[in-house]
């Protein structure tokens, strides 16, 4: 028997490229413009790839070693840096993003002398506050915080944005959408800029989107999960014709014995320093997957057969298998959610396969 190794995720660019495809059609209707954001699959080339082949013109980051990679590569695409730059990282920000998301006047003072170095002008997206209370300059400094740097010669004010549904939760709403536009509009007339990119969100503006009547002067949002995962990201509600199984976590079984549910002698911590506690259900199959927090985020997988994860340790997952009949060799399958695929793309441990098929034979 022909055995791939495990852990490993499943990669099916014909999904990626088929939602990719899908969103830009959606959201192009009411006319925003989507940046496919890379950070989840590390900048990987197989995937970015895909996304500009099926109609993404701007990639965009978290990691300036994700734009080098996708830059190196020569993809004909605008690349920006999604998070506002460390002072110890410019001269690279300007190298390497052709935008980059900025909070902070010394980061955009250091970003216009690092430009003029290097005899460019560095472009940038003022992220605005508007209550998840991640990054974003406060809505009443925003025009003497422009003031300060309009007059800066390596710098150009290419947009504004904001960010939602990430550290607080905010939903993005008819009122804050509206706040958005208004300061765009307000901010243009006032220092007499055009700003091609007003960038109202992420993939949890989807219900936003969907709902809105006018999206005013929103033309542009920032997506990561709905391309890979298919949902949108306030609810994990799926986004209808969108595949939601691009991505396939697979372990294999090296343990599988019928055992009590309870341990038996004295209880003291347990690996990570917890002292467990467990519901007897009398003997049941307990199978050992040879995976485990090391290397997925294994609160975040969800099995596709009927079986239930126990917990893990930093290399082992238990399972009850319940009424299924798992051996040692075979293989057990899951979804994965945001943050367990983050966890895996991440891991070296977790070997990475492609697959070019919706269907792919087996
Ligand atoms: C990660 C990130 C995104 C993408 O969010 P998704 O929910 O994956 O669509 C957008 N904007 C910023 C600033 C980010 O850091």
């Amino acid at each position: 028997m022909n055995r791939i190794m495990t852990p490993r995720i499943e990669i099916n660019l014909a999904k990626i490229a088929h939602n990719v495809e899908k969103l830009i059609q959606l959201y192009g209707l009411k006319g925003i413009e989507i940046m496919a954001v890379t950070k989840v699959v590390c900048g990987g080339l197989a995937v970015a790839n895909v996304l500009v082949n099926n109609g993404i013109l701007v990639l965009a980051d978290s990691k300036l070693k994700n734009l080098k990679k996708m830059r190196d590569s020569e993809m004909k695409v605008q690349y920006v840096l999604l998070r506002t730059p460390a002072l110890s990282e410019i001269d690279l920000v300007v190298k390497y993003a052709d935008i980059s998301m900025n909070t902070e006047i010394s980061v955009i003072q250091g970003l216009s002398a690092a430009a003029e170095k290097q005899n460019t002008v560095h472009k940038i997206i003022l992220m605005i506050e508007m209550g998840d209370l991640r990054e974003g300059i406060m809505p009443t400094h925003l025009e003497g915080f422009i003031q300060e740097i309009v007059q800066l010669p390596g710098i150009q004010i290419v947009g504004i944005g904001a960010n939602f549904a990430c550290f607080g939760g905010v939903k993005p709403s008819e009122a804050n959408m509206r706040d958005l536009s208004e300061l765009a509009s307000a901010i243009e007339m006032k220092f007499s800029l055009s700003l091609p990119y007003i960038s109202g969100g992420n993939s949890g503006n989807y219900n936003w989107y969907s709902t809105t009547e006018n999206v005013g002067r929103i033309n542009n949002l920032r997506i990561g999960e709905a391309i890979y995962l298919g949902c949108e990201s306030l609810d994990r509600m799926p986004i209808p014709e969108l595949f939601t199984d691009a991505f396939i976590f697979v372990s294999e079984v090296i343990e599988s014995k019928i055992k009590p549910s309870v341990p038996y002698g004295e209880i003291g911590q347990d690996a990570f320093g917890n002292y467990p506690q467990f519901k007897d259900r009398g003997e049941i199959k307990r199978v050992i997957l040879g995976v485990g927090s090391q290397d997925v985020l294994v609160t975040g997988l969800t099995p596709v057969i009927d079986i239930e994860i126990l917990g893990s340790s930093s290399d082992h997952t238990l399972l009850d298998a319940k009424k299924t009949d798992l051996k040692v060799g075979d293989e057990v399958m899951f979804n994965l959610s945001y943050g367990a695929l983050l966890s895996v793309m991440t891991s070296p441990y977790v070997f990475k396969k492609y697959i070019d098929a919706i269907e792919p034979a087996h």
